[in-house]
């Protein structure tokens, strides 16, 4: 099973709670979404088999012990994930998942081999596109199964009722899982502070860590 991978590269993790990790980024090709925020649509891909992957990566890993399977949307090449990432356990890496949460059939396939799920929360405001809450929540149960956060991107047209849903979907779970409001990086930060700083106070009044990270690898000039 090949995978339509865009990018290989190693950099800082710069978004999240794991923000300053050295990752080996695997960005696959193709997203079953358009969130209207998007800084993602490469438009080259090349194929690899897990194997050639493992390879690409291992040549970074003296100094990173870590892949990112990034996209676009990984999970919808979940058949090469399942190759992929037990092969990439049993040569010491750790696998850690940058997804949009709205495939958790594709999850449950691959969950066992996964260490960290970096799973967005697709807020109807600042997508510009349909809601996810059911799809986040049976999403969201199978995640808690391994380390997982939740990041969810808050832009100029995020509205409260996002905000709301946002917190029921997480009381519903009733997990105790950290959640990151990130600044759209389209916008300057100053601009959306005071709208994140009153989510911010709203969701941890309801008993969620949340924490206001912007996107450090854009602040710090790095890919
Ligand atoms: S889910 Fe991610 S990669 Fe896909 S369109 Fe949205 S922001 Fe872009």
């Amino acid at each position: 099973m090949n995978a339509k991978i865009s990018e290989i590269f190693d950099s800082i993790q710069g978004e999240g709670i794991y923000m300053g990790e050295r990752h080996v980024f695997v960005r696959f090709f193709g997203c079953n979404l358009k969130c209207r925020y998007c800084d993602t649509k490469p438009e080259r891909y090349a194929e690899y088999e897990p194997g050639a992957l493992l390879d690409a990566a291992k040549r970074y890993q003296r100094v990173s012990g870590t892949i990112c399977y990034t996209g676009g949307e990984p999970l919808l090449q979940k058949d090469f994930l399942k190759e992929m990432l037990p092969l990439a356990l049993t040569h010491n890496f750790k696998n850690y998942l940058e997804t949009n949460g709205t495939l958790p059939d594709a999850l449950a396939e691959v969950i066992d081999y996964v260490n960290v799920i970096a799973m967005d929360v697709k807020l109807p405001g600042s997508t510009g596109l349909q809601q996810f809450w059911d799809a986040h929540r049976r999403f969201l149960r199978i995640a808690y199964k391994k380390d997982v956060f939740l990041k969810a991107i808050v832009t100029e047209s995020t509205t409260d009722a996002d905000i709301h849903e946002l917190i029921c979907m997480i009381e519903d779970t009733h997990l105790a899982v950290p959640l990151v409001l990130q600044p759209d990086s389209g916008v300057e930060v100053n601009v959306l502070k005071p709208k994140i700083e009153k989510y911010q106070s709203w969701c941890t009044s309801e008993g969620i860590a949340t924490c206001f990270i912007p996107q450090m690898h854009k602040l710090l000039g790095v890919k």
